[in-house]
């Protein structure tokens, strides 16, 4: 489904991401690990067209995405610092794109509904997001990710600034929807609770590189070397 090949994005003199290859296959939900600065929101912003490549390719569905523009990727993003739309109410930020998906208005208005209420702000629709807690505009973020279904997901930090019982019925209740739905997800979490309950499989990155590679439980059981070892906090 999504293919990468020697993906490299370099600043200045350092590569953010260096030679990285990965492959996610289709209805696959991989969660992407790794120290703060290790290059996974440049992993997702490359593959969203977000950030030209320097070197290396992104396949997705079998076509080379090279000069490909963002909007036209058919991959949804949620970023870390979730931008919502500050003129348009609730409603209209879960609804953006839908139309411009081509789901009719009738559906619109139905979908937008059952996110504000998967991601528990049900009824939410007129207000004003910039009377929203962060925590709540991130739910609405999210909800505007999930909106036009896209083949692939990406969420960035999807539920970072939610406390702890918010946070547990939501990553069984995406888990549920992406199953439902088939989306393919590659999702970046700094906790690792959250990736071990909606992975299929775990890369965990570092300085630019995956560092491994697997099912929770093999990442968790044989950690592939000492970083990552350190890194999922065993003690040796
Ligand atoms: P975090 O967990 O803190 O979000 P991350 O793994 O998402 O970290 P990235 O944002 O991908 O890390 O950044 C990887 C590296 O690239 C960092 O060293 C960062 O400083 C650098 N970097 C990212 N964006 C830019 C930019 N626009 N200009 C210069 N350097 C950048
Ligand atoms: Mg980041």
């Amino acid at each position: 489904m999504l293919s990468l090949q020697g993906a490299t994005v370099r600043f200045g003199a350092r590569a953010a991401l260096d030679a990285v290859d990965l492959d996610v296959a289709e209805h696959e939900t991989v969660c992407v690990l790794g120290p703060s600065g290790s290059g996974k929101s440049t992993l997702l912003r490359a593959v969203a067209g977000l950030r030209p490549l320097d070197a290396g390719r992104v396949r997705l569905a079998g076509r080379d995405l090279d000069g490909v523009p963002a909007h036209r990727r058919g991959v949804g993003l949620m970023f870390q610092d979730h931008q919502l739309f500050p003129h348009r109410d609730v409603g209209g930020n879960v609804a953006f794109g839908l139309r411009m998906h081509g789901v009719p208005k009738a559906e619109r208005a139905a979908r937008v509904g059952e996110l504000l209420e998967l991601v528990g702000l049900p009824g939410a629709g007129r207000r004003a997001v910039t009377a929203l807690s962060g925590g709540e505009q991130q739910r609405v973020a999210l909800a505007r990710a999930l909106a036009p279904r896209p083949r692939l997901l990406m969420l960035d930090e999807p539920l970072g600034q939610l406390d702890r019982s918010l946070r547990e019925r939501l990553v069984v209740e995406l888990r549920e929807l992406f199953d439902r739905l088939g989306t393919t997800v590659l999702a970046v979490t700094h906790d690792q609770g959250e990736a071990f309950a909606l992975a299929d499989r775990v890369v965990v990155m570092r300085e630019g590189r995956i560092a491994q590679s697997g099912t929770p439980l093999e990442v968790w059981q044989r950690p592939a070397d000492e970083f990552v070892a350190r890194f999922l906090g065993f003690e040796n």
